[in-house]
């Protein structure tokens, strides 16, 4: 099927200076995420999106440009970041090193059986695993191959594109371990990666620091100071953005610690008594589940990998109970 259907565009390109270039995900939700094309003397592609046809998408608007791409870079390791390695496995691929031990995390041909198990044998799956299932629908996973960054850096990198400096700034642990920010300083633009979401529920997993996360958004906002900011989910940007997920993240934190204080332990019992109003109109509000969960695996210093069943159920469990509440 894959490369048979006349497919239609996807990723809406918008030059936000002259030759830097957002491209952005028309559709939202899981696995959506936006991508960046610098197209100076040298040129960088930042993230190759979940799938080849995406990423062929990418290409192809690369191809227009330039006759030859100079660099790509990795801002993480999840999949809807880095899964279209594989149309420019040709190219120096820059990354993070902890990405080249992470990609391990998330496996394409998992996603592949429980999509084609939710097309021909529903009834194995449970609600959240069809949901799941659901929303990766639009994304082809048949023929995945992980393709690696070639070059690793540990915190900073500087890229002379001739005439234009571009940096490669390691910000994690925060959403991910190899968090990265590349930043053009000249132009005053921010592409971030997941370390900004923008309108969309940000999901911190166990063994990450949402501390961290915050202070680097404080570093964003106070030492950056980014005119234009891309991120890794959600439109574009300023500012103010950063500082409203900021807000969430420590609302949510400082909610979910007078909670556990007062003796509440269960992550879906001090979920339901956040009261998230205000970000109710984010993607998936349900996410901070995962957010509360990991936040009180960092309080209790507790570093192993998650539960993905249980998450998924209090993920799960956490939407049913927003529809009620809200009406949704
Ligand atoms: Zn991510």
């Amino acid at each position: 099927m894959f490369g048979k259907k006349n497919h239609k565009k996807q990723i809406e390109f918008i030059e936000l200076k002259k030759d830097i270039y957002a491209c952005l995900t028309i559709e939202s939700g899981i696995g959506w995420s936006n991508s960046g094309f610098i197209n100076k003397k040298k040129s960088v592609l930042v993230d190759t999106m979940y799938d080849v046809q995406l990423a062929n998408e990418l290409k192809d608007f690369v191809n227009s440009k330039t006759s030859n791409l100079d660099y790509v870079i990795n801002t993480h390791y999840n999949g809807d970041v880095m899964w279209g390695n594989q149309v420019f496995e040709d190219n120096i691929i820059i990354g993070h090193e902890s990405i080249l031990e992470d990609y391990k995390l998330e496996n394409p041909i998992y996603f592949n059986k429980l999509k084609e198990t939710a097309k021909n044998n529903p009834k194995e799956l449970n609600r959240q695993e069809l949901f799941l299932a659901q929303n990766l629908e639009p994304f082809d996973f048949s023929n995945i191959k992980i393709v690696l960054p070639n070059i690793t850096f540990k915190k900073r990198m500087t890229m002379d594109l001739e005439d234009l400096k571009c940096e490669i700034i390691h910000v994690g642990p925060a959403h991910t371990r190899g968090d990265s920010l590349v930043w053009l300083p000249d132009e005053k633009i921010l592409f971030a990666g997941d370390i900004v979401f923008n309108k969309y529920t940000p999901i911190f997993w166990v063994g990450r620091s949402v501390n961290n996360w915050i202070e680097k958004l404080d570093f964003i906002v106070n030492k950056l100071k980014p005119e234009i900011v891309v991120p890794g989910h959600g439109p574009i940007c300023k500012i103010k953005e950063v500082l409203d997920l900021r807000d969430y993240l420590t609302y949510t934190l400082s909610e979910t610690l007078t909670l556990y204080n007062n003796g509440m332990k269960d992550p879906l019992e001090i979920c339901k008594n956040i009261n998230i109003r205000d970000y109710l109109d984010w993607v998936q509000p349900e996410r901070i589940y995962i957010n509360v969960y990991s936040m009180i695996k960092e309080l209790e210093k507790v570093k192993t990998p998650f539960d993905f069943k249980e998450i998924s159920r209090g993920v799960d469990l956490m939407r049913a109970y927003f529809d009620e509440k809200y009406n949704r």
